[in-house]
């Protein structure tokens, strides 16, 4: 039996239709502007979500730190939920890469929202770190995989030009958000001055992600790709298969939104295990399992056994996700083998390693 693989939906393989496409890919020098794939793939995004310009980038990493290092000077600080991506899990490039301070907020199931920014607001002073930019993310990941409400976002943008800040999101996980959120590109988009957007989640491609905004920020972002070291040449073998994800895979997104309630729905039946399948909005499914019976560690390891790949993100806490490669015949084996697991109350525990070492993805 095969692996079933729900840890990320980074692990997706490129399709034959994708390295196909790869293969066919027209490349020129992309640093010097001059790779008409990249060019292709920058116009098609900043079509769909009304911005004027956009600049592809290695990773979702690269593109949100050039979208802080664009909208922040050095000793400027950023506003953003607690369990950003951002503040968390790149590795503290704000305060590496252009010294912004990350000042983390703690919001609902991973949003932020007017309120909760209007009570951490703080003027500019000479005590206080002077505040520049908002970031945003959606779907939010530790929330849940969440969708931010339209409304949400434009209370949070009306808040931040009514005190001269500016708004990213990190949207590694964006056409999931839209999906769920029943708001198209560009009316979200018009809620933020840049977004990140990733095509190497559930867009299935190897990798590749691209950063939209006015001219003059990215312009900005551009210089910072160059500094970052992310400036590519023929980048167009990869862009080729993030435009062939923009006509073939975005569609097929709600096939893994549907396998993930489908998965959900399934689980929560289990005993032992606490999901509530109402709140999975996306393709992220995040459960818990009752202290009394075991550990998210010993519960991932003990259905790494059985070939079902699924990771701890808390003391209880465990993610599965859906992507392209798994299907409902896999999911319903990974949660028959959940059940297992769990009515057999037998556990591995290799390394009693304590939750310090939960990854995002
Ligand atoms: C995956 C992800 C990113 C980008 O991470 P990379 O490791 O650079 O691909 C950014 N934000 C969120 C919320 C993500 O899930």
């Amino acid at each position: 039996m095969s692996i079933i693989e729900l840890r990320s939906d980074t692990f997706t393989q490129p399709t034959p239709g994708m390295r196909q496409a790869i293969a066919n890919a027209v490349c020129g020098d992309d640093m010097l502007g001059e790779d008409p794939t990249v060019n292709d793939l920058e116009a098609r995004i900043c079509q769909m979500l009304g911005k004027e310009a956009a600049v592809f980038a290695c990773s979702g990493t690269q593109s949100n730190q050039m979208g802080v290092w664009a909208q922040c000077r050095t000793g400027d600080e950023l506003l953003i939920e607690e369990g950003g991506h951002i503040a968390n899990y790149e590795g503290g490039a704000p305060a590496v890469l252009g010294g912004v301070s990350c000042r983390k907020i703690r919001g609902t199931r991973g949003m932020l929202s007017a309120d909760v920014l209007q009570a951490a607001w703080r003027p500019i002073n000479q005590h206080f770190t002077p505040t520049r930019l908002v970031c945003v993310e959606n779907t939010a990941n530790l929330g849940g995989g969440v969708a931010y409400p339209l409304k949400q976002l434009q209370e949070i943008r009306d808040w931040a030009q009514s005190h001269g800040l500016s708004v990213h999101m990190d949207g590694a996980r964006f056409f999931n958000a839209c999906l769920a959120g029943g708001y198209t590109p560009a009316e979200v988009a018009e809620t933020c001055d840049t977004i990140s957007i990733c095509f190497s989640k559930g867009l299935g491609c190897p990798m590749g992600s691209i950063l939209v905004g006015s001219k003059e920020v990215i312009f900005h972002a551009r210089r910072a790709r160059k500094i970052f070291g992310g400036a590519l040449r023929q980048a167009g073998i990869v862009a080729a298969a993030c435009v062939y994800a923009l006509d073939n895979h975005l569609d097929r997104l709600k096939v893994d939104h549907d396998n993930a309630q489908f998965f959900a729905r399934e689980i929560s039946t289990i005993p032992g295990v606490i999901i509530d399948p109402a709140a999975v909005e996306t393709n992220l499914v995040y459960f818990e399992i009752d202290p009394s019976v075991a550990t998210a560690d010993q519960v991932a390891q003990t259905l790494a056994r059985r070939k079902v790949m699924v990771i701890p993100l808390g003391p209880q806490r465990l993610r599965a996700c859906t992507h392209l490669d798994v299907n409902r015949d896999a999911l319903q084996r990974a949660a028959d083998s959940l059940r297992e697991v769990m009515t057999s109350r037998t556990f591995t525990s290799e390394c009693t390693t304590q939750a310090s070492a939960y990854s995002s993805r």
